[in-house]
């Protein structure tokens, strides 16, 4: 089992569990019940630790870093008209048909 991500609240690492189970990538919580015993204990230990297999590690950091990107990308919604890439789901602002994230461009897909 790795690490991928430390929480000091159970809650947001089950939040993360989850969100993991629905891409299909399996993961425990570890330590979730000493620190709700002990909560000064989560500084010693490093908090709730999310942990997937080995195998699953590549998978877990992917989605992580896609986790990051959306939360620091805090953009408004795609308004009236405009589009979303349908390569990497970028906003393309209106009246442009090509992707300034990845240049994917509605034009050379019809
Ligand atoms: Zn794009």
């Amino acid at each position: 089992m790795k690490t991928i991500a430390n929480f000091l609240r159970p809650d947001e690492a089950q939040l993360l569990r989850l969100k993991l189970h629905s891409c299909g990538i399996r993961s425990s919580v570890q330590d979730e019940n000493v620190t709700q015993l002990n909560p000064w204990r989560m500084w010693a230990t490093g908090g709730v630790r999310v942990q997937v297999a080995d195998e699953d590690l590549q998978a877990a950091q992917i989605f992580l870093e896609r986790e990051r990107q959306s939360k620091t990308e805090l953009k408004p919604q795609p308004v009236n008209g405009g589009l979303e890439c349908l390569s990497c789901e970028a906003e393309i602002p209106l009246g442009q048909s090509r992707c300034c994230a990845c240049g994917w461009s509605y034009k050379d897909h019809g």
